[in-house]
């Protein structure tokens, strides 16, 4: 049977760099075996699922050089590849459960459900259904169906006892069933649940190895009873270790930047980052720093993988993507890939209109242009003291903008004044007050351009990366401190739906 493995992704906010990593080891163990490597996109969580973020997975992969044989741009015998377009399959398989009495309708209602989680938290237990739709007869069942009574698929789970998973990395890994939520399969609108489609799609398209992210371990008790209710073969299972912050703490924003959009950006080589992800938890044989993604192919052996959590560091990245600049690009490769970075990271038709209003000669442009063009500005708390506002409140504003930045879809110039004229005025202050520290942020002077233009000609990823910088400068935030933030912030937006 050939290889096929696939990678899975939600199409929810920027793509992230743990997606292309386990994208990779994906890509690299079933081509090393000629097997075929499947982009699925799992768009099932409606509410946050968007056809941008589906965009933005599809050309980081393609900017980073990963190769998908069957995807929703490919054709291929078993799509389609995206799973809002898979609707009645997952229902047909939920209805073969419920025939076969290993899941049931569950018509409990978000009070009794959120009384029920309040109720086990208080009593120290883990939190999870009671089984309460399990005591119904067949006949209170059809009773609340004709009577169209909201209801949910459940599936049913042992109660005592544990399961045995295998591991290709880890082994037999045991979890107690109980632990084990009876997971919803398929929600009151009749769309799935992770769990379900993506079974039931691995099943469907035929995977025979799942090569993922350790954070899964928890979720595969349930997909194993799946396959056994089905009668399906389970795919070889793989938990790849997480990626790390330099802290050891699991890979998060807050601490790095996670986007792969914010690498291309800074100017990183896509052959750096494959390389570097390559080296997260995977040697070569002979210990290389530098090598391709072919010459990680040639040499792939799955059990090199360490499970010890690799740490991602961007000074090792940039030394290494310095390496690659270096060795491995003839001098016209280097200005070819220069003059793409340059033209690619800019909007031109917002830059070249700022630029002409301003300039005497061309060699006037350098200096009008370094933030946009350099690494964040090296900015002193002293740059921020001559501010109207404390040095504290000015931290404090610095995170809400930033989690105003964060929660915004359109980066337009437009759009980003009235985000950031919306926030003064819940704050009940001018916008005036916020502009200077926003000045500072990004372009390290009180001197330049409208703002919202730079943060536009930025994009969404550096810009946010340079809050994130000023911040930490102002001896950034600690965990009670988020919280309190978060009462003030959450508070904020109250009053303003409020009124
Ligand atoms: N959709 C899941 C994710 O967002 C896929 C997890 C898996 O590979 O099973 O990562």
């Amino acid at each position: 049977m050939p290889v096929r493995t696939r990678i899975a992704p939600s199409p929810t906010g920027d793509p992230h760099v743990g997606t292309a990593y386990i994208a990779l080891f994906n890509q690299v163990f079933a081509h090393s075996q000629n097997g075929v490597f499947v982009l699925r996109i799992e768009d099932t969580d409606q509410q946050r699922s968007t056809p941008a973020s589906e965009e933005a997975i599809l050309s980081s992969f393609k900017w980073l050089g990963l190769q998908w044989d069957e995807g929703p741009d490919k054709t291929g015998p078993y799509g389609p590849y995206r799973q809002s377009e898979r609707l009645p399959l997952y229902q047909k398989y939920a209805k073969q459960l419920i025939k076969n009495q290993q899941a049931f309708y569950c018509f409990c209602s978000t009070e009794r459900l959120n009384q029920l989680r309040k109720k086990k938290i208080s009593d120290k237990k883990t939190p999870g259904y009671d089984g309460h739709c399990l005591q119904l007869t067949t006949s209170q069942v059809t009773e609340y169906l004709s009577a169209n009574t909201a209801y949910v698929i459940r599936m049913k789970v042992p109660q005592e006892g544990v399961c045995e998973i295998q591991d290709m990395l880890r082994g037999t890994i045991t979890i107690p069933w109980q632990q084990i939520d009876m997971q919803i399969l398929l929600k009151s609108d009749g769309w799935p649940t992770y769990h379900l489609a993506n079974v039931v799609d691995d099943y469907c398209m035929k995977i025979t190895h799942v090569i993922r992210g350790e954070e899964w371990i928890n979720s595969a008790p349930k997909h194993q009873l799946l396959y056994q209710y089905f009668n399906w073969t389970m795919p070889i299972l793989c938990h790849m270790p997480l990626l790390r912050n330099p802290d050891k703490s699991k890979l998060s924003k807050r601490k790095n930047p996670t986007s792969i959009n914010y690498y291309r950006d800074m100017g990183y080589l896509p052959e750096a980052m494959i390389n570097y992800l390559a080296r997260m938890g995977w040697s070569m044989p002979d210990e290389q720093e530098q090598f391709t993604l072919q010459t990680m192919q040639t040499h792939f052996n799955i059990k090199r993988i360490s499970l010890g959590g690799p740490i991602f560091d961007q000074e090792k990245l940039a030394w290494l993507n310095g390496l690659w600049i270096r060795n491995s690009l003839t001098d016209a490769q280097f200005k070819a890939r220069l003059l793409e970075w340059l033209l690619q990271i800019n909007d031109y038709d917002t830059l070249l209109p700022l630029l002409k209003s301003r300039i005497h000669t061309f060699r006037d442009i350098a200096a009008q242009t370094v933030f946009l063009f350099s690494d964040a500005p090296e900015l002193n708390i002293s740059d921020f003291e001559s501010l109207m506002t404390s040095l504290d409140i000015t931290k404090q504003y610095l995170q809400f903008i930033l989690w105003r930045l964060e929660a915004t879809d359109v980066w337009e110039s437009d759009c980003l004044f009235l985000t950031l004229k919306t926030l003064a005025s819940q704050l009940n202050i001018k916008i005036n007050q916020l502009m200077p520290m926003i000045f500072i942020t990004i372009c390290g002077s009180l001197k330049s351009w409208s703002i919202v233009d730079s943060m536009v000609l930025l994009g969404p990823n550096i810009t946010r990366t340079r809050f994130k910088k000023a911040i930490d400068l102002l001896g950034g935030i600690s965990k009670k401190q988020v919280k309190t933030y978060e009462k003030i912030y959450h508070h904020l937006a109250d009053i303003s739906t409020n009124t």
